[in-house]
């Protein structure tokens, strides 16, 4: 633990903070500035709740809902329920339940915010100085001078000059929500979380989809035994998955788009998604006049407490590339306040990060991973369980899934786990909870779990991880 001294105004009571943008870096910072003491003004060019809430992971998991819902009826057949061949979705109902549900979550977290004594303003904000932020309104210009100042300003989609987005067929994942209908062919470039994501959730709604993936294999990132299991359920479902193609351009020809690859082969579909990566939001912001140290590709260097080599000057989130993720985001922001207002704080730990990436099956990941033990120095001992053994999965007709664990050899601490299968991400909670408290495997083992559910796959895990 470390503790930051207490950062006094200059009036030597109240402490004045400015946070520049209001996602959840932002957001979460505020609430907790705010609790300690703090008088905090929030600073939003686009809407609270920033682009998590308004275009994407907000949006993004509730037109997944819709999706996971149709590859639910999909398989009601299984189940002994006969369902009409014409189940379709109404996309353009589908995306105004999209809209409407972030509008309002926005609006739920501004009035969280006011209600916390929090001032928003609605407005551009770039620094004049490392205390001085100069915000342009509607109505004009003017400054804000802060004992503490936090950037959390997010980032935005990569285009490329070869692929611009029109918002019609050509689109960024902040584009996708004004379709009507579901997309003939929709041609997703990337095979990220983002790119896999949007590619599983067409998939599930009915429309054909094609991924492109410049690597060997979807998902690179992530657990190479569940990009496997993933991939694998998206040829089965139909969708052509396009390995170790890179795209050169995208053009629009009337009703059409041609995606081009390096290799000079052409795939045309209805619409394309662009899942490029982010791009930070560091531009213009002033940092550099004021001394901030920004890394190549533009993100914000910050510390496990989030302090950027400026004094005074903090910044949380998709601008430090640190990871991006909402709960980091939101963490990193608390953190940023906590040291600066005196209270206890915990640095950063990556290492007990829960993610989840929301295709169906879903994969959720926390702690060390496969590579981390296939590289190790140090022996670690491995479970992993077929969801299709497991009673619960067998009724529920899940076929596809596991759980791992990972546990350190001799001691049994559980030190990471991957669960793939539907509703992954609640199921890894217990992981997540044995990872940060440092749990050993038999501990896990000896706790009841209902029978019969997936969770008691979680446990015959950690029983067959037990320490000799
Ligand atoms: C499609 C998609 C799905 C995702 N799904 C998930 C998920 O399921 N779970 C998860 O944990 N993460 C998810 N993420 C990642 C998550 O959205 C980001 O990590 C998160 O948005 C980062 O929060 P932030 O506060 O840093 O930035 P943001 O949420 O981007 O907020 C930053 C805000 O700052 C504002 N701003 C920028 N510059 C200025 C300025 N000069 N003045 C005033 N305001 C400014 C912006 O308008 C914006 O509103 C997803 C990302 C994408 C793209």
């Amino acid at each position: 633990m470390v503790s930051g001294d207490r950062w006094m105004g200059e009036n030597g009571c109240v402490t004045q903070v400015t946070i520049i943008g209001g996602g959840p870096g932002g957001y979460e910072a505020a609430l907790v500035a705010a609790r300690l003491g703090a008088a905090v003004t929030v600073i939003e060019r686009d809407g609270v709740g920033g682009s998590t809430v308004l275009t994407d992971c907000v949006p993004s998991k509730t037109l997944i809902a819709t999706s996971d819902l149709m590859t639910e009826v999909s398989r009601a057949a299984e189940l002994g329920v006969q369902v009409p061949d014409s189940v379709r979705p109404d996309l353009a109902a589908v995306n105004r339940r999209v809209l409407d549900l972030a509008q309002a979550q926005s609006n739920d977290i501004a009035e969280r915010l006011t209600a916390s004594n929090v001032s928003i303003i609605s407005g551009t904000a770039r620094l004049a100085s490392a205390s001085t932020v100069e915000v342009t309104t509607a109505e004009g210009r003017s400054t804000i001078t802060s004992d503490a100042v936090l950037i959390a300003t997010g980032a935005h989609p990569r285009v490329s000059d070869d692929a611009l987005p029109d918002g019609e067929r050509i689109l960024t994942w902040e584009q996708i929500y004004t379709l009507d209908d579901v997309p003939e062919h929709m041609i997703v470039v990337g095979s990220g979380v983002t790119g896999a994501e949007f590619a599983s959730a067409y998939n599930g709604l009915g429309a054909k989809v094609t991924l492109v993936s410049s690597r060997d294999r979807v998902l690179p990132g992530e657990d190479s035994d569940a990009a496997e299991v993933i991939e694998n359920v998206f040829t089965r479902r139909g969708m052509n998955v396009l390995g170790n193609s890179r795209m050169q351009s995208v053009r629009r020809e009337g009703e059409s788009v041609i995606v081009t690859l390096t290799d000079g082969r052409t795939v045309e579909g209805s619409h394309c998604l662009l899942a490029l990566g982010s791009i930070p939001n560091t531009h213009d912001l002033g940092l550099e006049d004021v001394g901030v140290t920004l890394n190549d590709a533009g993100f914000i260097e910050v510390d496990r407490v989030s302090r950027t080599s400026v004094s005074g000057i903090y910044a949380a989130g998709d601008c430090t590339g640190v990871l991006m993720l909402a709960s980091v985001a939101a963490h990193q922001g608390r953190i940023a306040m906590a040291h600066l207002l005196g209270d206890e704080v915990s640095p950063l730990n990556l290492g007990t990060v829960s993610s989840n990436v929301f295709t169906s099956p879903e994969i959720a990941t926390v702690g060390i991973s496969q590579k981390d033990v296939d590289e190790a120095s140090q022996p670690v001992d491995v479970a992993m369980l077929p969801l299709a053994a497991n009673a619960r999965a067998k009724m529920q007709g899940v076929h596809d899934g596991f759980v791992k664990l990972f546990s350190r050899h001799g001691v049994g601490t559980v030190i990471g786990g991957v669960v793939v299968g539907p509703r992954a991400s609640e199921l890894i909670h217990v992981v997540s909870v044995a990872v940060a408290c440092r749990i050993n495997v038999d501990q896990i083992a000896n706790a009841f779990t209902v029978y019969p559910s997936m969770s008691g796959s979680v446990a015959e895990a950690a029983r067959r991880l037990h320490p000799h």
